[in-house]
């Protein structure tokens, strides 16, 4: 038996211990790390997520009444409600009800359920755990009711239940990665249209590194509503001047072209802003265009542009991001390397050349031991496939 087996096992014999009868159905959906395309989410631009191989996997038999009873197994915490009466508890149980919530929302009526919850995705880390746990319910009671929802409409209602239950402000994004992942692709996402294009990596790809910068991104909230709306001022101000027309929805709707007179009619923070989403927006492109033709320099050279960009002009680097991404620049078999996520914390993300990998896992943790006395916490991941349902054993 292989080890993802083995894990998917012990999960059902958990299972039956805890509620004394067998799982119907097993649903899996993994986490993401944004590849290029930060901050351009709320400004309906482009990101290029893709799924890894981190997992939670959701066991799922229906009962007889309305009750529905959780095991959070990683947590050894349990909770219940009922189906059709979610009330927020400002627990995990709130992602738990969402899903039954945007699934009401939708018109279903369902019934009780017993389900079971583990994950190999680090919780609250930027990851996307709360995703990966929204996606695979979703995919599960969808299995096990016939509901005939797409994958997309898994992520559409996991980010429903996220945003319209628990009440966290999050995009799409995750979501749609979590849910339509492919194995060797990373995932075009255009937040305007919504649309999602897989983008195969040429040749031998790559492995990701994920090292943590040891500052939690938590303390970034405050930031991050002020960047939200110097966006939409930058808009404004940039409509205001007869740059942008009436019609302009967000920052999405300028072009480089127009940056000599943004410039002009921007106050200078505001223009730093827009400069980065429409450069953002454009690296975007050429990242998907790299990753296609195998192009590695060019990948490098546009992550090392977008870290820079972060930092001079959305200002949401720090100095332990900042030297995490110039060790990495340093490391032969590192192809480039960029903070992921909204920044001021958290992850920092290297590409990585797999047989490379463990060597520049160590020579970066050793680089930033040097110079901030710890060794940083590291993960590494690959491009994997989004939400599937196990075969039922
Ligand atoms: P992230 O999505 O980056 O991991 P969030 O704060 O958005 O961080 O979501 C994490 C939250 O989602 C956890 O604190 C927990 O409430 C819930 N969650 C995610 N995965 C699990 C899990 N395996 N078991 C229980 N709750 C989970
Ligand atoms: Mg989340």
């Amino acid at each position: 038996m292989n080890a993802k087996n083995a894990w998917v096992e012990r999960a059902h014999s958990h299972f039956s211990e805890d509620f004394g009868s067998s799982a119907e159905w097993v649903a899996v959906a993994p986490g993401r790390v944004n590849l290029i395309g930060e901050h351009t989410d709320y400004n309906e631009g482009l990101a290029v997520p893709c799924a890894v191989d981190r997992r939670t996997l959701v066991l799922g038999a229906p009962r007889g009444d309305r009750k529905v009873r959780v095991h959070a197994w990683d947590l050894d915490e349990a909770g219940e409600f009922l189906s059709d009466a979610p009330e927020r508890r400002e627990s995990w149980l709130d992602y738990v009800q969402g899903v039954f919530f945007a699934l009401a929302e939708r018109g279903f009526d369902l019934p009780g359920f017993d389900l079971g919850i583990t994950s190999t995705v680090p919780l609250n880390s930027g990851l996307s755990s709360s995703a990966a746990l929204g996606v695979a319910l979703v995919a599960g009671l969808n299995a096990g009711l016939g509901l005939d929802l797409s994958p997309s409409d898994w992520a559409r209602v996991a980010h429903r239940g996220e945003n319209g239950f628990v009440g966290v402000q999050c995009g799409l994004l995750d979501h749609f990665a979590s849910a339509l992942g492919r194995e060797r692709h990373a995932l075009r996402i255009d937040c305007r249209s919504q649309t999602v294009e897989p983008i195969p990596i040429a040749g031998a790809g790559f492995s990701i590194l994920l090292v943590h910068s040891g500052v939690e991104r938590r303390l970034a909230d405050g930031v991050y509503g002020e960047r939200v709306a110097e966006c939409r001022r930058a808009l404004g101000a940039a409509q205001a001047a007869g740059i942008a027309p009436p019609s302009a929805r967000a920052l999405r709707d300028l072009s480089e072209a127009q940056l000599p007179r943004l410039e002009r009619a921007l106050d200078p923070i505001e223009f730093r802003r827009v400069r980065h989403v429409i450069g953002e927006n454009a690296r975007a492109d050429a990242f998907c265009r790299a990753l296609v033709e195998g192009d590695t320099q060019s990948l490098g050279t546009l992550l090392a542009q977008g870290q820079a960009s972060l930092r001079e002009d959305y200002a949401v680097s720090t100095p332990e991001l900042d030297w995490l991404c110039e060790l990495g620049s340093r490391c032969d078999g590192v192809v480039g390397s960029r903070l992921t996520g909204a920044g001021l914390g958290g992850f920092t993300l290297h590409l990585v050349v797999p047989d490379q990998l463990e060597a520049a896992r160590e020579q970066i943790g050793e680089g930033f031991r040097a110079r901030f006395g710890r060794l940083p916490e590291s993960l590494t991941a690959l491009p994997s496939r989004g939400a599937y349902l196990e075969d039922s054993v």
